[in-house]
């Protein structure tokens, strides 16, 4: 086993790194250190989030460059104001025995003056959000024409966030022979290409399988009806009193939707996805970190960035269209050596996934029951109790002592703990007395199982067919791609692509359906005819697709399988997710959560 010492660091990065507490390389930073110390090579490096790629291309930026000049010498590009903070700050740690070391962050929504400022002191390091630093380079507020090392953290997520032609302009005021550090969680097309473009003869280290996930976690599922799934999340909740999550849904809306109601059940949650201001997901982040947001409403794209280190739970609140997205999301916990729990909810429809995510992930999944009302109130009353036992006594409230002991004159110690436990817990009982069971075996029969919408209406997808497939070289990424170019969508728009030889299947929300037919009315590709058409097949729009075939491909028609006799016509609207409100109690009065009890 390499120490940091054998990966060839000198005595001030050692320092740093037991002053930090590191005691061994993680694996990223076991390959990649040697490789950037000892040769000037581009690298390519894909590590999932969490295994310590700053320290990776860190250390070796921070040993190579020379302090005692004022040159800025080592860029990193990264996406988001969030991270770029975060570099810096880890760099600024990393490089604290460094003399004379400078490290600066530019990025958007701060003054620039102030950072050119810093930049000017003499910045042998500048971490940068591609906006800004593009910015600051046209108005000559930095040099960077003598860059030896440029790095390009979280590749995939620039590029996702459209990035790409900022990084290019940024990159061409850069010196031709510098070094390239790439640092990416995946390796989709788009970061191939800019390997290609901009690296030359890169080396490629891959840490663990791609798609594995840490031992740090531990995964359930949990097996309700569609129509219970947000009424199962808010048990999961009340069950989990100190729960720090992050919930993830399929699109933008249910996110918007299930974090709307989660705040009006009265629970600390916020929503994160990409139809925020940057502002508005900044506010969210920042009281996220703080913990003043117990529960945070995600999308997978906006969760991307995330890098908060103490989440205890991973909530699937729907599953994700393609399930080796399940890794990135059940990674967002377990991080930093702690302990973590993916948790799944499921209808039966779709529990046959949990089988596939078991092939990628390389662990079992535990099936567990959604507690029930009364094991909840328990957790819920032991909870506050050691709340209370562990809380500090304020001696303001000393001198009403006198009066409160007057008016309690006759109570028994016994009597007054059953008193002031039952403040809050009848809230919690009220609510929970009558709770019904919200598990389901597997072999019920559950007829909506769209599970597209937790408020249980119709589905509002629409199912296509496309006759293109794996043999046209379209794997789902690239298909996704693909559709995502073509129709100038964003990631989140299409979703549950499934591409089977010769053709394959996708969805969107059903207001794209025009849309999406009439950009494919007679729509040519590489030379042959593209055609899209509504699928019978579920998430559809029940319409009859129709049976014209001009692709040239015969067998495209006939080897479609998936269709599937009833449509939506089982899909009885359902009335709304909580159970209190069904019960026909006011809306709103949540019992109360524990609230922002964590540290
Ligand atoms: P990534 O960029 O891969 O998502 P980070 O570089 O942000 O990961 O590191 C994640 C966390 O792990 C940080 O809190 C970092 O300080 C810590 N860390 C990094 N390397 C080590 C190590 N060798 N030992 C212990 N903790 C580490
Ligand atoms: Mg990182």
């Amino acid at each position: 086993m390499n120490t940091f010492q054998d990966l060839g660091l000198n005595q001030d990065l050692l320092n740093a790194i037991t002053d930090l507490g590191f005691t061994k390389p993680s694996e990223v930073q076991e390959k990649a250190i040697p490789i950037l110390l000892n040769t000037e090579t581009d690298l390519v490096a894909l590590a999932q989030t969490g295994t310590g790629k700053t320290a990776a291309f860190g250390f070796p930026m921070l040993q190579k460059i020379n302090i005692d000049s004022r040159t800025t010498q080592g860029l990193i590009l990264s996406p988001t104001r969030e991270l770029c903070l975060q570099i810096a700050n880890e760099m600024k740690l990393y490089g604290k025995h460094c003399k004379g070391l400078n490290v600066v962050a530019v990025y958007g929504g701060s003054s620039i003056s102030e950072q050119a400022r810093e930049v000017k002191k003499g910045a042998q390091i500048i971490v940068a959000t591609p906006g800004r630093i593009k910015d600051m380079i046209s108005r000559r507020l930095v040099d960077i024409s003598k860059i030896e090392y440029a790095v390009l953290d979280e590749a995939d997520e620039m590029l996702n966030m459209g990035f790409y032609e900022d990084i290019t302009a940024i990159l061409s005021n850069t010196p031709i022979d510098k070094c390239t550090w790439l640092f990416s969680a995946t390796m989709p097309k788009e970061v191939s290409v800019i390997a290609k473009k901009f690296m030359d003869n890169p080396q490629e280290i891959t840490v663990g399988n791609k798609n594995e996930s840490t031992n740090n976690v531990s995964h359930e599922y949990y097996l309700v009806n569609a129509r219970d799934r947000y009424n199962a999340l808010k048990r999961l909740a009340d069950a989990n009193p100190d729960i720090f999550s992050v919930v993830f849904c399929r699109t933008k809306r249910d996110t918007q939707k299930v974090a709307e109601q989660l705040i009006e059940d009265g629970y600390n949650a916020g929503a994160l996805h990409g139809d925020l201001s940057q502002n508005q997901r900044d506010l969210v982040m920042n009281a996220f970190r703080k913990n003043q947001i117990q529960m945070l409403v995600a999308t997978d794209v906006a969760a991307r960035g995330i890098d908060v280190d103490d989440i205890t739970h991973v909530i699937n609140y729907q599953l994700p269209d393609e399930i080796e997205t399940y890794t990135h999301r059940s990674g967002r916990t377990g991080r930093a050596g702690k302990k973590g729990v993916s948790m799944v909810i499921v209808s039966k429809s779709e529990v046959r996934k949990i089988k596939s995510i078991e092939r990628i992930i390389k662990k079992q999944f535990d099936k567990k029951d959604i507690p029930d009302g009364m094991y909840i109130c328990e957790v819920q009353l032991m909870s506050l109790a050691n709340k209370i036992h562990n809380t500090e006594i304020n001696h303001e409230i000393d001198k009403h002592l006198t009066s409160i002991n007057n008016l309690f004159e006759n109570t028994t110690k016994d009597e007054l703990i059953k008193k002031f436990f039952s403040v809050e817990f009848s809230r919690f009982y009220n609510y929970y007395q009558k709770s019904k069971n919200l598990n389901v075996t597997e072999n019920f029969d559950d007829r909506d199982d769209s599970g597209r919408d937790y408020r249980g209406g119709q589905s509002n997808s629409t199912r296509y067919f496309i006759n293109v497939g794996n043999k046209d070289g379209y794997d789902w990424m690239k298909l996704k791609d693909f559709l995502r170019e073509q129709l100038g969508l964003d990631r989140d728009a299409i979703f549950k692509v499934e591409t089977k030889d010769s053709f394959s299947f996708f969805n969107t929300e059903n207001e794209l359906k025009d849309k999406v037919l009439s950009h494919f009315t007679d729509f040519q590709h590489d030379g042959r005819y593209v055609n899209v058409e509504i699928s019978e097949n579920r998430g559809g729009g029940g319409r009859k697709r129709n049976d014209r075939n001009r692709s040239g491909r015969k067998e495209a028609s006939g080897k479609r399988k998936e269709r599937r006799s009833g449509t939506n016509s089982h899909n009885k609207p359902r009335r709304s997710g909580s159970e209190f409100k069904s019960k026909g109690s006011h809306s709103g009065s949540r019992p109360a959560v524990a609230r922002r009890s964590r540290r």
